[in-house]
């Protein structure tokens, strides 16, 4: 296992130079290349948490897919499952198969609660699904969601997002969606103590849907990260979802919660939304790590909300595709047998305490936190304040020049976050955290704030 990146060139080598420039010259400029870095990694091939580009470069990679790849790049159980299932069909759309149903019944049994499933092929999609199904459920079309969510991209999941710069130009999205802030102490107005927090954003909630003078449209479900991703992996306050459940009881709303990022593992629970007792949500949202790696998503539903919707209402023609399947398969008996949540909940701890180490006393970073391993450090303009300092991707520019991917987010671009493989090592962690301390002690990282300060 390699615990350190290995740069044979400076990044881009001539090799991936020669890859970009051909990408540029086609990829519609829309697409997500781009996104980590002017200079982006070209993936030759990758094991586990190691990319290796075409120079021959080695890249410690901590996004993971965007939390896709929890079982880390190539996992050989999958691969295995992968290439068997190749041989005896590819794809089914609307035929029965065995490895459907083998599939279905383990993800069915895999939470307390009665459950059916159904399949999409991406996370979005699983989320427009489970907007509709509601919706047919309970005839009242708003929707609960919260700042700084991120739960896809179609038009219907991007009107339960918040961001300004994925919304821009779109005109008119979904109606019905309202958006409460999300109960994360360290910038709410509600105070910083996350039970005052978490308390006071459920009792708003509360009235907002028992008062007939609210000013909502009827409100058939509320959905939720309990561990916001793309927001700058906030986790919600200890009690907060059973809360949540108890707030949607009261007013006939189903509770939605989104594990596209937050589930199999990757924060110490299966899903995230199992940190609090009781907890049942009607939807639970799968994808990503579903599947380790292969396009497959899909929702856990109630059998008295999932009646609603008529047969055919809900699919596409790869949803529950044969391949996938086989993958998803196998990654369930991977996380069976071994104990992934344990191991991500101790390495979270170990790698959140060597990030505090390497930063510590650093004026521009606000807080360090998360949840297992979705980590995120708040770069701030001053120490003890809130100020965003909005250079999360110039810090992931330079990370990349370093050898390492990280994933710039938070609702103001100013959070670092991390989302290793769960089977990275102690090292790779380790190594991670000082390459981040490195960065944020150099002149570029200084004058890249100078440059934002001046942007302001
Ligand atoms: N929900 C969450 C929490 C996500 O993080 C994402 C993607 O990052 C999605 C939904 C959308 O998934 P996909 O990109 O597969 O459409």
């Amino acid at each position: 296992m390699v615990d350190a990146p290995v740069m044979t060139t400076p990044h881009p080598g001539p090799r991936s130079r020669a890859v970009l420039e051909r990408l540029r010259a086609v990829e519609a400029s829309a697409g997500l290349t781009h996104g980590l870095s002017d200079d982006p990694v070209v993936l030759d091939h990758a094991e586990g948490a190691v990319i290796t580009d075409p120079d021959g470069n080695r890249f410690l990679d901590m996004v993971a897919g965007f939390g896709s790849l929890n079982l880390g790049h190539s996992h050989p159980e999958v691969v295995a499952a992968v290439r068997d299932q190749l041989e005896r069909g590819q794809q089914a759309m609307s035929m029965a198969s065995l490895v459907r149903t083998d599939l279905l019944e383990r993800l069915s049994a895999l939470v307390t609660g009665e459950y059916r499933v159904i399949l999409a092929a991406s996370g979005s999609e699983a989320t427009e699904m489970a907007l509709k199904m509601a919706r047919r459920a309970t005839g009242r079309h708003g929707v609960v969601a919260f700042a700084g969510g991120f739960h896809g991209r179609t038009m219907g999941a991007l009107t339960l997002m918040g961001k300004a710069s994925q919304r821009a130009g779109l005109g008119a999205l979904l109606a019905g969606a309202i958006h409460l802030p999300y109960p994360d102490p360290f910038r709410s107005p509600l105070g910083s103590d996350p039970k005052e927090v978490a308390a006071t954003t459920l009792a708003i909630l509360d009235q907002q849907l028992g008062d007939p003078a609210s000013g909502w449209m009827p409100v058939g479900a509320v959905i939720i990260e309990p561990v916001q991703g793309n927001g700058g992996m906030i986790p919600a306050p200890a009690g907060f979802m059973s809360g949540l459940r108890e707030v949607c009881d009261r007013h006939g709303v189903l509770l939605i919660s989104d594990e596209v990022m937050s589930g199999f593992h990757r924060t110490g629970a299966r899903f995230a939304f199992e940190h609090d007792a009781d907890v049942e949500p009607d939807f639970i949202v799968l994808g990503k790590s579903l599947s380790a790696g292969l396009p497959l998503s899909g929702c856990l539903v109630r059998p008295s909300v999932s009646t609603a919707s008529p047969a055919g209402t809900e699919s596409s023609t790869y949803s529950g595709n044969l391949v996938s399947c086989a993958a998803a398969l196998a990654a369930l008996d991977v996380y069976a047998h071994t104990d992934l949540s344990k191991r991500a909940d101790e390495l979270g701890e170990h790698f959140r305490g060597e990030l505090g180490l390497a930063l510590e006393g650093h004026n521009n970073v606000g807080e360090i936190r998360g949840q297992g391993l979705m980590v995120g450090v708040e770069l701030v303009e001053d120490r003890g304040g809130n100020l965003p300092l909005a250079i999360a991707r110039d810090v992931s520019h330079l990370a990349v020049k370093a050898g390492l991917l990280l994933y710039p987010g938070g609702h103001h671009g100013n959070v670092l976050a991390f989302l290793p493989p769960l089977l990275a090592s102690k090292e790779q962690l380790t190594t991670c955290a000082h390459i981040v301390g490195d960065i944020l002690a150099s002149a570029e990282f200084a004058r890249s704030a100078q440059t934002q300060r001046n942007r302001a």
